[in-house]
């Protein structure tokens, strides 16, 4: 029965004992959701050594920490991993499941969809409930030609991967508590495999998260010297290099500086799209910068609909000139 199931969970995914940043959001846009349903906001914390993050769940506007220390949780192993939120949702029938839509949540919500079976919306933009109080979640489909309002009718939980930086954080409450709730779980390690060593993946240059300035190329620049080009802008501008997917897909830069919704999500204060014509996917990931400047020789281009600051040119005009001009002011 449906009403057998309240309650939303968020998934609190974390690393070596660091919560990702997804979580805190998920918890904000959990607390917009209880404003309609009344439930139960829960935080299910799953590794070893852990406990430590309950506060900070707690004082993120978590109800209540659902928390599993298990050896075989320690660092995440998709089956252990699986397992322990598969037992975990039978026993407490929670409604909703949210997971940050990362590597890790978009590699575990599948296999406990599966487990669980039931239905799940990946890559969630938005959350909310419709006029009939139902739940639905938000999500582009058919290559972002259309805004797809997802509804799981009949199955219980009702599971979301969610972008990140929908929501913002809410302030922190200070002195917060909440209800602490320890399972005990029988979780073995996976015996297909063991994880011998965790190494982090090399990064081509400081994260692109934190970035104040981002130059980002597009399909428009074509050749080495082009992309040297930008490189050189965003140098000059204290920047970061970036771009949107094809530059990765033709192997120009690696994924880290790829920006969507496949890619990282950048808020910077200066954001330059040059040759880039601003698919839903690329937007996704740099719609929150403060200034967004549109460098593209087509003016139908939906870039424009966004950026406050526009040129309709060819960018290997337009971009010499204003390397020129800033080295001028510089010395
Ligand atoms: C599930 C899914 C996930 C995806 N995830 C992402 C993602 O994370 N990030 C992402 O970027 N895409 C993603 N995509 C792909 C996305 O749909 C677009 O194909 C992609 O963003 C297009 O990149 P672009 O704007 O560089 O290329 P195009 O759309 O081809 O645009 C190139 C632009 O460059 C302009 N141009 C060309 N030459 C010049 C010049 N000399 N001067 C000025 N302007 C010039 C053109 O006018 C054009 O507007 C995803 C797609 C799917 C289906």
């Amino acid at each position: 029965m449906k009403s057998d199931y309240q309650g939303i969970w968020v998934f609190a995914e974390q690393e070596n004992g660091k919560l990702h940043p997804t979580v805190l959001e998920l918890l904000a846009k959990s607390k917009e959701l209880q404003k309609h349903n009344g439930e139960k906001i829960t935080a299910v914390l799953l590794g070893a050594d852990v406990s430590a993050l309950a506060d900070t769940l707690f004082s993120y506007g978590a109800d209540a920490v659902l928390l599993c220390e298990n050896e075989a949780l320690r660092s995440y192993s998709a089956r252990p991993y699986q397992k322990a939120l598969t037992q975990l949702s039978e026993k407490y029938r929670p409604s909703i499941i949210l997971y940050g839509a990362t590597p890790l949540g978009r590699d575990l919500a599948p296999r406990v969809m599966v487990s669980l079976d039931t239905g799940l919306t990946a890559d969630a933009i938005d959350l909310g409930f419709d006029e009939d109080g139902v739940f639905y979640q938000t999500t582009p489909g058919y290559g972002g030609k259309i805004l797809a309002h997802i509804v799981i009718l009949e199955r219980r939980p009702q599971m979301a991967t969610v972008h990140a930086q929908i929501c913002s954080p809410i302030e922190p409450i200070a002195d917060a508590s909440g209800e602490l709730i320890v399972e005990k779980l029988n979780i073995e390690p996976d015996g297909d495999y063991e994880v011998l060593e965790t190494r982090s993946a090399e990064k081509s240059g400081e994260s692109l998260a934190e970035a104040k300035v981002v130059v980002a190329g597009g399909r428009g620049v074509k050749t080495e010297e082009d992309l040297a080009m930008l490189r050189e802008l965003a140098d000059l501008l204290g920047g970061q290099l970036a771009s949107s997917r094809p530059l990765v897909d033709n192997g120009m830069l690696p994924h880290d500086r790829q920006i969507g919704q496949s890619g990282a999500t950048v808020s910077p204060d200066l954001m330059l799209n040059i040759a880039i014509s601003g698919s839903v996917q690329y937007q996704l990931g740099m719609q929150k910068a403060k200034c967004i400047v549109a460098i593209n020789q087509s003016e139908d281009a939906p870039i424009y609909d966004i950026a406050h600051i526009g040129a309709v040119t060819d960018y290997k005009k337009l971009v010499p000139a204003l390397i020129a001009k800033i080295k001028a002011r510089k010395q």
